[in-house]
């Protein structure tokens, strides 16, 4: 049975999730694939297309997307009773538990009915507006927030994000599992970190064996969107809050997201 302010919280959810088109939950079998870079890169690049986006990291454990987009300190606002999201640019907003709860309360252990309350606020509390993308940006694994998201979110579809060494691990294929389990339509999968470009001469060396991803996908039946290369002065950006983009226009980086994010948009609603 339902109680009437569980019922009232859906429909808020369902009329704030009504407004947007496109709706995807980044995930990973693992922490350190790169899930939350890919979800914020996936997230700039839509915008720079012209598309309206929103970011939305739902991890309440450990958020790090405000950090990665130079936001971090900035705090979110509330107008009219609902959250208003940062701005990162003109088309692109942003909210995280990171920029709600100040830096002690985020340490907060999450626990039951108190982390549900937190992803269904999260979820529908939010004022976005119409939107083309949401990106959601959902802890490693197919914990909480992930079943929140697949129960209470509508027509929200899945990215899985891999490294070409991670394939091998059970990890990812438990994550297969449970989009199946919960039948979430499978947009695609990304392999990040696939092959390494040299810092000196930018020539890709093969670093881990490249192309899991795809086999994976294969095996599996879901499309395959495209790899990423480990490029390591993409953490040196990351760790200034700057996204990949401005002045590396021309990165085996820059080109890889590029050609995922067309993968992407044949796939739109
Ligand atoms: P996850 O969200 O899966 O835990 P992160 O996105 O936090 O992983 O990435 C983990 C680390 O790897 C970060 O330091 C990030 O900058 C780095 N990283 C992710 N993808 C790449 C890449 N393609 N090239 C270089 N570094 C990367």
């Amino acid at each position: 049975m339902e109680f009437p302010d569980q019922i009232a919280r859906k429909a808020k959810i369902r009329e704030t999730m009504g407004l947007i088109k496109n709706k995807f939950l980044v995930l990973s079998g693992k922490g350190g694939v790169g899930k939350s870079t890919v979800a914020v890169h996936l997230a700039v690049a839509l915008s720079n297309r012209g598309f309206l986006t929103g970011l939305l990291d739902i991890d309440l454990h450990g958020p790090s997307i405000p950090k990665m987009m130079g936001l971090s300190g900035q705090k979110v606002t509330v107008e009219k009773g609902l959250l208003k999201p940062l701005t990162f640019n003109e088309k692109l907003k942003i909210i995280s538990m990171a920029s709600i709860l100040d830096d002690q309360e985020t340490a907060v252990i999450w626990r039951g009915p108190r982390k549900g309350g937190a992803i269904r606020q999260l979820l529908g509390d939010v004022h976005w507006g119409p939107l083309d993308f949401l990106i959601i940006d959902a802890p490693p694994g197919t914990g909480d927030e992930s079943l929140s998201i697949a129960q209470l979110v509508p027509g929200v579809r899945a990215i899985v994000v891999t490294t070409p060494q991670q394939v091998a691990i059970e990890d990812v294929r438990r994550s297969l599992q449970f989009l199946n389990k919960v039948s979430l339509d499978i947009v695609g999968v990304i392999e990040n970190m696939s092959g390494l470009i040299c810092p000196h001469c930018r020539e890709e060396i093969d670093l881990f064996k490249k192309g899991g991803g795809e086999a994976l996908a294969r095996e599996w039946g879901v499309p395959f969107l495209g790899r990423i290369p480990l490029d390591p002065n993409l953490v040196l950006e990351a760790d200034s809050g700057r996204p990949y983009f401005e002045g590396h226009e021309d990165s085996a980086v820059v080109l890889a997201l590029n050609r995922i994010v067309d993968e992407i948009l044949k796939k739109q609603a």
